[in-house]
């Protein structure tokens, strides 16, 4: 019997938004529910597996030269509750390419062929969505994420690459991707969400989660765990658990094409909505 296909997501959004935070949350989740979980963190950071390495040395793909990749052992790194992870990584500072990590991963994911012999029940990829250059959108090519997750506060430069992302998502719908909705992480519990429910709205998408601020958050940072497993009662464990729920229960063929706003109308969006008292 040939088992169901690798489930693909990406999660995408500014630095420093909260993306690794949720998406390696979001993989301990998954894996503790039993899922064979491959956690891939595409950002030059490279801190998405932070918490799920159990404090072991990262090392990148981008750190090894190409005939040093012979199997996948050279780049998975294995994580806590039995998921796989690996780290695309980035040029030094001043040199290179920052998407070229990513690029480079997926050709060796080909070469490998590691998604299609991996046994992988679900696959995360965690991608900086600040400059979508052709290697941060590399998970959006064909046969890679269908359905992919915006992250979002309510800054206005979180919301202006959210809707940069929601454009580059267009002109690759016919790739089969779905943008599947936008995860809004809180850095003000005060903030109505009704602003950002007019930008879901207006980008043809909705609200799949909110993530409350939690000091808990920075603590599991610190001890290097995730939430879900260092405090596993909290309130911020739940939404995460809810969350993953409404993923896994998600598909690219409920969603329709999005529709950002050109450069004018997303200016003229945020003033309107946002620009009151
Ligand atoms: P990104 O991966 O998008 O660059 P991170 O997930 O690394 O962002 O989050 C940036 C910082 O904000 C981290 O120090 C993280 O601990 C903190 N953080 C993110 N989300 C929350 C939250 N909901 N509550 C408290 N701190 C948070
Ligand atoms: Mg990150």
């Amino acid at each position: 019997m040939s088992r169901p296909k690798t489930r693909m997501i990406a999660l995408y959004g500014k630095g420093g938004i909260g993306k690794s935070t949720v998406s390696s949350n979001l993989s301990a989740v998954f894996a503790k529910q039993g899922l064979k979980v491959l956690h891939v963190g595409c950002d030059p950071k490279h801190d998405s597996t932070l918490t799920l390495l159990e404090g072991a040395p990262v090392k990148t793909v981008i750190q090894k030269i190409t005939g040093q990749i012979r199997s996948a052992e050279d780049i998975v790194m294995p994580g806590v509750l039995g998921m796989s992870c690996i780290e695309c990584g980035g040029p030094e500072p001043g040199v290179g390419c920052g998407g070229r990590g990513v690029s480079r991963m997926f050709e060796v994911l080909d070469d490998l062929q590691l998604i299609e012999q991996g046994d992988f029940d679900i696959a995360v990829f965690d991608v900086l969505g600040d400059v979508v250059c052709g290697g941060f959108a590399a998970p959006l090519r064909q046969g890679r994420a269908e359905l992919v997750y915006i992250v979002v506060s309510e800054s206005v430069m979180a919301l202006f690459a959210a809707n940069n992302i929601a454009r580059a998502m267009k002109r690759f719908a016919s790739n089969g991707i779905a943008l599947g909705g936008l995860i809004v992480n809180q850095v003000d519990e005060t903030t109505p969400l009704e602003g950002m429910r007019k930008f879901a709205q207006a980008l043809g998408t909705r609200i799949i989660g909110v993530i409350p601020r939690d000091p808990m958050v920075r603590r599991a940072e610190v001890l290097k765990r995730p939430v879900v497993e260092l405090a596993p009662d909290s309130e911020v464990a739940q939404v995460f658990r809810d969350l993953a729920q409404a993923v896994l229960g998600d598909s690219a063929a409920a969603h329709d094409v999005p529709t950002p706003f050109d450069e004018a109308g997303f200016d003229a969006f945020i003033e309107r909505t946002f620009g009151g008292e």
